[in-house]
């Protein structure tokens, strides 16, 4: 089977083919970050859009990047939720017109699952079960993964998503937009120990996160330095540096407690947070230290694309699903609500 995979959820409008035995054919990918930068943050408006203006185009490039033919797909996914209804709406109804036109079935995708099952698309795929980061611009999630579809939240953000918090601390220290990879940057030029933030919330039971009280410890510290008189680049660094060191190692506590209480030894992490060197660093160590491995996707399918929806999509296309051409999109959608597929077909 060939499964034509839509994205549209965001700001990033993503195309792919992903073949049940050859695996990702072609992907393609346009980013309208230069269009939301200057407001400092996604316009719904804009991102409907430009989405409608592309995805056609991007549509036709796939398939030649490919070398394919619109007949040779045998279903399309798309996401439909959670995530911005008009820019959902906008893939959605491509997706489902085509469906139509070639008689061919559609299947609607949550984008969380999307990005859960994006490691699966790397040489290299976790055996489930696992437990799974969600780490994102809108989510914070600890999912056990017992099969594609079978997930159980054991822990949330109770305030600010992770990407989040990385995007309002670049705003507030006058970086770019998105926040995650200015913030990381500059990082790099930080010393580790010029400040200690707070790790929040690993001094609680249980595997609930919150971000943003680390904004505000953040934002505190960077008005303490200016009113000193010290705004300079280097105390921007090592802000930075702090905050993510401090969001590198909360994750990985509650990481290291959710593994234990699941008694599981795999660790899938993934969405545009995922990307995060130090991030990545800090739950290698804890996996190394553990015996045990973790599993991210390349880079660029950390943050929103195309194949993630397709493999998703084709897999539960393979397994028999299809969805209801009429199906509404769902800005919010709970991840636990999902159909499972049979476990014998999850290869
Ligand atoms: P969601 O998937 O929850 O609906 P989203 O689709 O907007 O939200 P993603 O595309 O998965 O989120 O990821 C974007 C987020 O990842 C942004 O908040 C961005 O700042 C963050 N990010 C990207 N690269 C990095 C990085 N290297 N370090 C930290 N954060 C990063
Ligand atoms: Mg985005
Ligand atoms: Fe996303």
């Amino acid at each position: 089977s060939l499964t034509l995979g839509i994205e549209t959820s965001c700001d990033e409008t993503g195309i792919a083919l992903y073949h049940s035995e050859k695996g990702l054919i072609a992907h393609t990918l346009y980013s309208q970050i230069k269009l939301h930068a200057e407001y400092g943050g996604v316009v719904p408006e804009l991102a409907s859009r430009d989405h409608i203006r592309k995805i056609t185009p991007l549509i036709q490039e796939t398939l030649k990047k490919g070398q394919v033919s619109a007949k040779d797909i045998t279903g399309i996914a798309y996401t439909a939720g959670p995530g911005l209804m008009g820019a959902l709406l906008s893939g959605a109804s491509v997706a489902r017109s085509l469906a139509f036109a070639w008689q061919i079935p559609a299947i609607a995708i949550h984008h969380m699952e999307g990005h859960l099952l994006a490691p699966m698309l790397e040489e290299t795929q976790p055996e489930f079960p696992f437990v799974c980061l969600l780490v994102s611009g809108g989510h914070t999630m600890i999912i056990r993964v017992d099969g594609i579809g079978r997930y159980k939240l054991l822990g949330d953000t109770l305030d600010d998503a992770a990407g989040e918090a990385f995007d309002k601390t670049a705003k507030m220290l006058g970086l770019g937009y998105p926040g995650g990879p200015e913030v990381s940057k500059l990082a790099l030029q930080g010393q580790t120990d010029r400040y200690k933030f707070p790790r929040p919330m690993v001094d609680r039971p249980g595997l609930d996160m919150s971000f943003s009280g680390l904004k505000t410890f953040t934002l505190n510290t960077w008005l303490k330095a200016k009113e000193s008189g010290d705004d300079s680049e280097q105390t921007k660094a090592d802000i930075c540096r702090a905050f993510e060191v401090a969001v590198a190692d909360t994750l990985s506590i509650k990481c290291k407690r959710a593994l234990e209480q699941e008694g599981l030894n795999r660790l899938v992490v993934s969405g545009g947070v995922s990307a995060n060197r130090e991030i990545r660093a800090k739950l290698d160590a804890l996996m190394a230290k553990r015996k045990g491995s973790a599993f991210y996707p390349r880079l660029e399918f950390c943050t929103d694309n195309g194949a993630m929806i397709a493999y998703a999509g084709s897999k539960r296309l393979d397994a028999g699903q299809s969805s209801d051409l009429n199906f509404a999109c769902q800005p919010r959608w709970d991840l636990e609500s999902l159909e499972p597929i049979d476990p014998i077909e999850v290869a």
